[in-house]
């Protein structure tokens, strides 16, 4: 199937409960053209590099996310211009964050990752960890960051229940933290091979890659 069959496929699947990340890293231009001219605007890309060629060569009302790791030193690459930080997993890099948006005049959103991966994942916060730098007294003084929300990955398993155990504990999480901060509004879970399940748990932002783009060598 064409890239505007798979995003249309998802689309339907999904109708109107989350909003697609296509996921485009490694993919050439044409087939971010293919998907934005059938309308897409949502593009995440995971490393900065690729993703800020890609951001000067490209329509500029693409929306950008970031949804890989981002190392402290490069966050001033892409503070002009990025939409949404999805794996936020330290207060340090929080706090660069803020610098580089306030240096742009920017507010830029973010997502704290929460491991929920039973396997050995090196990123990620604690459920913890995610309280302690939500209720600190430093983060009401970062005037150029918004938190929005949370973001995840489940452990690549084929066990279905696994993996809807852990989207499961992270909208419990979710939906427990926004009693208190009603700003946290995007809930980022499932990519391609688990999104049907991270629906059913409570996602609204899914990052679909492979299956839009195809395979990644
Ligand atoms: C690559 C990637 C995706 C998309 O993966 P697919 O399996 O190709 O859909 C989603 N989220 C993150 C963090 C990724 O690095």
């Amino acid at each position: 199937m064409s890239i505007v069959e798979n995003i249309n496929k998802i689309n339907n699947e999904i109708s109107e409960t989350a909003t697609l990340v296509a996921v485009s890293k490694t993919k050439p231009n044409e087939s971010i053209h293919e998907a934005y001219d059938f309308g897409q605007r949502i593009f995440g890309e995971n490393k900065v590099q690729e993703l800020v060629q890609k951001y000067e060569e490209l329509p500029k009302d693409i929306e950008w996310h970031l949804i890989g790791h981002l190392q402290t030193n490069k966050v001033k690459f892409i503070a002009p211009f990025i939409s949404l930080i999805h794996a936020v997993d330290s207060f340090k890099l929080l706090k660069e964050i803020n610098k580089q948006a306030i240096k742009n005049n920017r507010i830029i959103n973010c997502l704290l990752q929460v491991k929920i991966a039973e396997e050995e994942s090196k990123f990620g916060l604690t459920k913890n960890e995610v309280e302690d730098i939500i209720n600190s007294e430093e983060i009401k003084e970062f005037k150029g960051i918004n938190i929005a929300g949370l973001m995840g990955m489940a452990t690549n398993s084929s066990d279905k229940d696994q993996v809807k155990e852990e989207f499961n504990s992270l909208n419990n999480f979710f939906t427990q933290l926004k009693t208190q901060h009603p700003t946290l509004n995007i809930l980022s879970m499932g990519m391609s091979g688990d999104y049907k399940i991270a629906i059913e748990q409570g996602s609204n932002m899914i990052r679909v890659g492979s299956t839009i783009f195809g395979g990644r060598l």
